[in-house]
């Protein structure tokens, strides 16, 4: 940088589109399709975007894929201490000149999914515009996380944010909804964003989702790996009943006896479809089969 050039601080509080336009420019950025580069442009969007993190009072931010600091220089302006993990060397080293003089925002040069510290606290929320090619498992991970973190404020692919949010009896809901459902105790959605908010334009509209993330997991499921299971069942065929889906599960391995007595044991109609039981009756069909498959 020579000394004509302005101080990050001065990008920092040009208005969004400008200052991506400027570091763009300056740091002779093109847009790498092959990691999901599509920086938000939208102020307003993005302003909506930190308010729905800030409504959780956190303390510290983490973001995943910081990209031009779409998102971070708003989060920095409230004050939280940040960690932002960008894992294109480009776009790490604008970043890292963007924020030069902020203290409170750390910027990882990593591949979220490769980096294997602990992650969240009781006050610690986890906000990204998400690549959208490594979404599910981003999702996963932020939400296994341990200590894990109190709410996800999101932006993902309008289509899978209609999956995570979906309900019972719709064509949305399926293992993606039921996953989302036993980590997060509540989805809600905080804006749509057409393809023109961004640049590049991806080729589908996006939405922002505020996931609240549950403490604990659900108390009433005996054993996570029969939920998990039980609902891989129930899906496996969509078009059969529930009892020939869970009987001709490869996962499951059913006799008709056994999908006889787990059905008994939930209480569940096996003529009814899978995708018709909300999140309690599948709690209830995990439970049976946990307790069906260790007696037998
Ligand atoms: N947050 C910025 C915004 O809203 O303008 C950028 C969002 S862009 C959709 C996704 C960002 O994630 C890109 O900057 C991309 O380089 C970054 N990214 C892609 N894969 C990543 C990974 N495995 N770990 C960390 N960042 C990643």
């Amino acid at each position: 940088m020579g000394a004509q050039q302005p101080e990050p601080v001065d990008i920092r509080r040009m208005p969004l589109k400008r200052r991506t336009g400027w570091l763009r420019r300056h740091f002779d950025l093109r847009p790498r399709k092959s990691l999901g580069q599509n920086f938000l442009l939208d102020e307003t969007a993005a302003g909506r975007i930190v308010e729905a993190a800030m409504k959780f009072s956190p303390r510290e931010v983490m973001e995943i894929g910081a990209g031009l600091g779409a998102l971070t220089v708003p989060l920095a302006d409230a004050d939280y201490q940040i960690i932002a993990f960008e894992t294109d060397p480009t776009l790490a080293r604008a970043l890292r000149w963007l924020f030069a003089d902020v203290p409170a925002v750390e910027i990882r040069e990593e591949d979220f999914l490769q980096t294997d510290e602990q992650m969240g606290g009781e006050r610690a929320v986890a906000v990204g515009n998400l690549p959208y090619y490594i979404t599910s498992p981003i999702l996963g991970k932020l939400l296994q996380s341990r200590p894990g973190f109190v709410a996800l404020v999101v932006t993902v692919q309008y289509e899978v944010a209609q999956r995570l949010r979906a309900e019972p009896g719709t064509k949305q809901y399926g293992p993606l909804t039921l996953f989302c459902r036993y980590y997060a105790a509540q989805v809600s959605a905080i804006c749509t964003l057409p393809p023109a908010a961004f640049w590049p334009q991806p080729e589908v509209k996006s939405m922002t989702l505020s996931l609240v993330a549950r403490a604990e997991p659900p108390p009433q499921i005996t054993e996570p790996v029969a939920f998990f299971a039980a609902v891989r069942g129930a899906f496996a065929h969509r078009r059969k009943t529930l009892r020939n889906s869970l009987r001709t599960a490869d996962n499951l391995e059913l006799t008709d006896e056994q999908t006889d007595a787990i059905l008994a044991a939930a209480a569940l109609d096996g003529q009814r479809r899978g995708e018709t039981l909300d999140f309690d009756e599948f709690i209830r069909l995990g439970n049976a089969l946990d307790m069906v498959t260790k007696q037998t």
